[in-house]
């Protein structure tokens, strides 16, 4: 055995991996979309693993609340104020010194996403918001490039693996004409739900085995993917409540045959176009910034995002807007919500701030 490949002993042994399987590893790259508490338990799974090049992107600092679920970071990340892809990187370098770590401190959105993913071979979600998953899916498709979903919030976890239907030739076809190509994110959740109504970590809480779960098993499926063994990629949703015992695999294999999917199907990228999603505007001179979603999204229930605010700080409202002050060490923000999702985060002209203070506390 070729001495620099001995520390991945154990994996090689495995059925479908191997020296062959250990070397594709090493030539391949993963883009991990956000370093909170998924993506760092898959940064280091996949650092540990052997992956040639990890390309992190993340907008956040590390922050004390994160140390109980983000296992990559510590006291000292919260004290110096890192950012997380930073610290990230730092760590993952003691872990594993032969992997190459590209740390991105930004906000992930249509006009860079592409830019970033420059070069990867799979996409390993850790992200805290549902738009940024449809604009992932919208390239994973465009540029038939698989692409693992993973979310967990309170004691529930789901994930799901993707590989993209293509436009011609399906590279998830073997010798024997068997092609894997799964469902994507889109043809399982078609229309992203009201701002306000999913829950977030940061207002209804999340217990890290959740998260562990989660990501260990996004992790397996990008093994699986980075290897070439598409036959073994999952073909169900992943659905569990640690709480209520429910482990649960609901199959969704047919959802692109049965159903009428605006990406995969008809090669509509509304996300990665900026047809949809949200845009931030600086409001100059006023430290602050406008989000506003570019479809109407209609229907935001004031009073639900009212009452999961009221323990994070100090909230007011009538029948036009709620006005709610977050209390966080480094900064005060105010959100003004309105019923059409649109919101102005004051206390910072930084958009990737604003658009991190509405994922977290209102949920989008
Ligand atoms: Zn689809």
């Amino acid at each position: 055995m070729n001495d620099d490949l001995s520390r991945y002993h154990r994996q090689m042994l495995l059925p479908g991996f191997g020296e062959d399987g250990q070397r594709r590893l090493r030539q391949s790259t993963v883009l991990l979309l956000g370093c909170g508490a998924l993506g760092s338990v898959a940064a280091d799974l996949l650092a540990r693993a052997g992956v040639g090049h990890l390309i992190i992107i993340d907008r956040d600092f590390v922050e004390l609340t994160n140390l109980q679920r983000q296992v990559l970071y510590d006291e000292n990340d919260v004290a110096d104020g890192t950012p997380k892809a930073q610290a990230a990187k730092r760590k993952l370098a003691m872990i594993n010194s032969s992997v190459q770590v590209t740390a991105i401190v930004d906000d992930i959105n249509h006009t860079n996403i592409e830019r970033y993913a420059n070069g990867a071979d799979v996409f390993v979600d850790g992200l805290d918001n549902i738009e940024t998953r449809y604009l992932a899916n919208d390239l994973a498709v465009k540029s038939a490039r698989p692409y693992v979903y993973g979310a967990a919030v309170g004691t529930t976890g789901m994930a799901f693996s993707v590989l993209p239907h293509g436009a011609g030739d399906s590279p998830w076809e073997n010798a024997a004409g068997d092609n894997f190509a799964t469902p994507c994110f889109r043809c399982l959740f078609e229309d992203a739900p009201a701002p306000g109504t999913l829950a977030t970590c940061d207002t209804s809480g999340v217990i890290a085995p959740a998260v562990g779960i989660v990501a260990n098993f996004q992790v397996s499926e990008a093994l699986k993917i980075l290897t070439a063994n598409y036959d073994r990629v999952s073909r169900s949703l992943l659905n569990l409540d640690l709480w209520s015992n429910e482990l649960m695999q609901l199959k969704v294999g047919d959802a692109y045959e049965k159903g009428d999917c605006p990406c995969c199907k008809h090669r509509q990228f509304d996300f990665l176009d900026g047809k949809a999603g949200s845009s931030a505007a600086v409001l100059c001179g006023r430290n602050a910034v406008q989000l506003r979603h570019r479809q109407q999204a209609g229907g935001i229930d004031i009073d639900a995002v009212a009452k999961r605010l009221r323990d994070h700080g100090e909230v007011s409202k009538n029948d036009f807007m709620l006005r709610a002050t977050i209390s966080k060490p480094d900064a005060n923000y105010e959100i003004s919500l309105f019923p059409d999702g649109r919101a102005i985060i004051k206390g910072t002209d930084d958009p990737a701030v604003a658009r991190s203070v509405y994922a977290r506390f209102i949920g989008a």
